[in-house]
């Protein structure tokens, strides 16, 4: 088949494969790895054998699906702890091609190791999305730190042409940021995070810098790490940037917004996406809620194999009106942020674009209160803006209460504290959304 040109993607065969060519291709991968992983991966093995399973049971993607076991973080922890393994019995090479280990990105818990090769695959689907958003070769684009514990990987971009500007994700970088936006013209802003745009806000009432025409270069602007509140979205907006929303694809790649903003990419020529009821296992259809569980299909050093994430997403398979045929997903929260409130579930995602919208809490900062999983009231940490408070904080209580118990359908009990006092409940970059007390 000819290669396909189309100065829209950076590499349009792949990105515009037909979902018969992706599942072949997947297929194909799937058999490679099977042995490979079963014969290398300490962890892989032990858990196979437990169930029972060799690599010659299995003969197709559907044998893949049907029969390999899950693996999750605690396993991957427990193996490391148990057998003193730093790779958590994942590792299927040795050095010089094993060249570090990562983490998980949880916020919560110990970090999870996840041994890492010299190519980065994370990058495999970033050249992508930078390209889609514009980004050619020769152009500059910035690239803050704190995503990706594995560093800047600056000679993984040389080959695409495209150049990044690294910058720490640090409030007094802030200034230095704005700089090479005017000197260098980037054409990408990789990544913004909510402390950033607070940062970035403070920054232009204090020095009355014009934003929109420091940012006047970039034909995107990334937002990742947690949902973004209509305020802080309609901010970045008011720097005539258009917001690109990013995830994390199980720790196996990035996931990503198109143009079309409806839903993020999932690039399934590196991981076999599955979308699973988180009960019972079974695959859920196009749409609804259901739990992402990967396969990475181009990792050799330490790939995760039927991974169940704990993120809950929502996910089709339907061709994107941007030209991509990749599956998108949606993500929703993670599955032990969910809360039953008289049986009803209940996360974050649901009370960001509530409490967004009322000028006192439209910094988006709250908590949900979850001692345990399923409660008969929702106990619902908020934070507020001392300087746009007009009314006593009873009747911005009050007001919180009736919007949240109205538009949920359950029971809220509201606890108000200062943004300031908030924040210090959390890293820099964000605020545990949920919390035991
Ligand atoms: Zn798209």
């Amino acid at each position: 088949m000819a290669a396909i040109n189309d100065d829209r993607f950076f590499d349009a065969d792949i990105e515009t494969m037909p979902r018969d060519q992706i599942e072949k291709l997947q297929e194909a991968r799937i058999l490679q790895l099977v042995p490979y992983v079963y014969q290398r991966s300490p962890l892989v093995k032990s858990l196979w054998n437990e169930a029972g399973i060799t690599p010659d049971d299995i003969r197709s993607l559907a044998d893949f699906k049907a029969k390999v076991p899950f693996m999750d973080k605690d396993m991957i922890r427990d193996y490391r702890d148990k057998h003193d393994d730093p790779f958590g019995g994942l590792a299927c090479a040795t050095a010089p091609h094993l060249r570090g280990v990562g983490f998980t990105s949880g916020t919560t818990g110990d970090p999870t190791p996840l041994p890492r090769s010299e190519d980065h695959i994370s990058l495999t689907g970033l050249k992508r999305e930078m390209w889609h958003m514009g980004v050619r070769s020769n152009d500059y684009m910035t690239y803050m730190l704190f995503t990706f514990r594995d560093g800047l990987n600056a000679d993984k971009w040389l080959e695409s042409g495209m150049r990044p500007i690294a910058i720490q994700h640090l409030p007094n970088e802030i200034p230095y940021f704005v700089q090479v936006s005017r000197q260098l013209r980037p054409k990408a802003m990789f990544m913004l995070s909510t402390p950033v745009i607070l940062t970035l806000e403070q920054y232009q009432k204090n020095t009355g810098e014009d934003l929109r025409e420091a940012f006047s270069s970039y034909q995107g602007a990334v937002f990742g790490g947690e949902p973004l509140s209509p305020h802080l979205r309609s901010l970045v907006e008011s720097w005539g940037l258009e917001i690109f929303e990013l995830s994390s694809l199980g720790d196996i790649a990035t996931t990503m917004e198109c143009k079309a903003h409806d839903g993020m990419h999932t690039w399934e020529d590196l991981a076999l996406v599955e979308h699973l009821d988180p009960e019972k296992n079974e695959p859920v259809a196009d749409g609804t809620r259901g739990e992402l569980v990967v396969t990475a299909l181009a990792d050799d050093v330490g790939p995760l194999i039927r991974f169940r994430t704990d993120d809950l997403i929502s996910f089709t398979r339907q061709p994107c009106t941007c030209g991509r045929t990749h599956g998108r997903l949606k993500p929703l929260g993670r599955k032990g942020d969910e809360m039953l409130i008289q049986g009803k579930s209940i996360l974050p995602i649901d009370i960001f674009p509530l409490i967004g919208n009322v000028k006192e809490t439209s910094s988006g900062l709250f908590q949900l209160i979850r001692p345990q999983r399923e409660a008969d009231i929702l106990n619902l940490r908020v934070g507020y803006d001392q300087n746009s408070l007009e009314t006593p904080t009873d009747e911005l209580a009050g007001r919180l209460t009736d919007l949240i118990s109205s538009k949920l359908d359950i029971p809220v009990n509201i606890h108000l504290t200062d943004n300031a006092e908030l924040l210090k409940n959390g890293p820099p970059n964000k605020i545990p959304r949920v919390t035991k007390s």
